[in-house]
């Protein structure tokens, strides 16, 4: 991704290194090397991460915040050092953390405890014609019940934004913003400082989705100047079902909770409770421990390579397999945008998505296929799924020659 970065010196990057951290990459599929392309889905997990959630049980488990004893403490000394080390990583404090299951979970509790309360009839939300269904449906649940409506901007033929076209929507009726920082069907990096800048300029409160841009691009929550940041540790080297909300203090202060149970209360009467400060707030129930120290060690495996290094080598590859897809027959790309992430994706003459997955699959590479939870954008291109390839830090020139091999034979098969 060429997008402006930490500014941390890019260490040397060594990919045969960064390959042999991640286990799972040496298992062979189909009796035969693994490419796997399919980290916009899901990326693999470094020795570190699982080391630390292993030691995480094996040592420190017990329940956080509500016991005496030493294993109470060391679960909570690592939870809220989690806590201390993602909030360093977005720059800010560590009360403008909730941790969430993901990022589906960060934008529905945006969705019911900020907006629902201040979304009346009449009243827009601004989205844009590229976002994934977590970042739809949640505000389409909450203006439905309202009386409010969805808006979406147009996407250009290249996958770009059309940002004339957004910014000709925003209006008085524009109560919020919602926009993905990087496609997960395309690859685009929307321009959202100058949509942010935009929206300010307004008063209108904005919301990334950074589920696609976080394991990419350097995120200063400040100088990004969004209201609400949101992403998930599984696309960023960590574990499943563990993500969080980023958001200024202030705007969580005043948010009311949206879950109720344990750790989120201060008091309890039948009469009437009183709720926990926030973060906690936004935090009901047994957390999943684990899954915050594995992203913080996943943050830290990171920097360990240095977000820099692992953008230019994503970008390097992006070019390249670029170059490697538009040797083969009958492949037409979707999503073409000049700023844009390591992202492949493409439809062929005579195949459906799912049939040239499976022919890929045969030669053990592993991408998705399907509308990718974007089924506004298929419309859009006309196409009802495409096959996509998705690149990460441990991705190599042998996976992006195993992809176009079998590609090559699905083109002969399919014609
Ligand atoms: N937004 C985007 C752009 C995504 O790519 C995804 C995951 N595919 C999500 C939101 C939802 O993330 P999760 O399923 O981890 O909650």
């Amino acid at each position: 991704m060429n997008a402006p970065l930490t500014g941390q010196p890019a260490l040397a990057f060594d990919i045969d290194a960064i390959r042999a951290q991640f286990p799972i990459l040496s298992e062979q599929v189909r009796g035969g090397r693994l490419a796997y392309l399919d980290n916009a889905a899901t990326t693999q997990k470094p020795e570190s991460v699982l080391a630390a959630i292993d030691d995480y049980y094996r040592h420190k488990n017990s329940n956080v915040h509500r016991a005496v004893h030493d294993l109470a403490e060391r679960a909570t000394t690592a939870y809220e050092g989690a806590r201390d080390r993602i909030a360093q990583w977005f720059k800010v404090a560590r009360e403008e953390i909730v941790f969430t299951r993901g990022t589906t979970e960060a934008i529905n509790l945006v969705a019911y405890s900020f907006l629902r309360p201040r979304l009346q009839a009449g009243d827009e939300v601004l989205l844009t014609g590229m976002e994934h269904h977590s970042n739809i449906v949640p505000w389409q649940l909450v203006a439905k019940e309202k009386g409010a409506k969805i808006v979406a901007a147009p996407v250009l033929d290249d996958g770009s934004l059309d940002l004339e076209g957004w910014t000709a929507l925003l209006n008085e009726r524009t109560k919020f913003i919602a926009v993905v920082h990087v496609s997960n069907s395309l690859g685009t990096v929307n321009p959202v400082e100058q949509m942010i800048a935009a929206a300010k300029a307004r008063g209108i409160p904005v919301l990334v989705d950074g589920a696609q841009s976080v394991a990419h691009i350097a995120i200063d929550f400040p100088a990004l100047g969004a209201d609400f940041y949101t992403c998930s540790a599984h696309k960023a080297y960590g574990p499943t079902g563990f993500g969080c909300l980023v958001a200024k203090r202030a705007i969580l202060d005043a948010m009311p909770p949206w879950h109720g149970g344990g750790d989120m209360i201060r008091t309890v009467s039948f009469e009437e409770s009183t709720w926990n400060e926030a973060p906690y707030r936004f935090e009901a129930g047994t957390p999943d421990m684990a899954g915050a120290v594995g992203f913080a060690a996943a943050l830290d495996w990171i920097a360990s390579v240095g977000l820099d290094a692992i953008a230019a080598h994503e970008h390097a590859l992006l070019l390249e397999g670029t170059a490697l897809l538009a040797a083969v027959p009958g492949l037409r790309m979707i999503g073409t945008a000049k700023n844009k992430g390591g992202i492949l994706a493409f439809v062929m003459d005579g195949g459906h998505a799912q049939d040239i997955g499976t022919i890929l699959d045969q030669y053990g590479v592993a991408v998705r296929t399907g509308h990718h939870c974007t089924m506004p954008l298929m419309a859009r291109f006309g196409v009802p799924a495409t096959v996509r390839a998705s690149l990460a830090a441990y991705n190599n020139r042998e996976d992006l020659e195993q992809l176009a091999k079998a590609l090559h034979k699905a083109s002969r098969l399919l014609a």
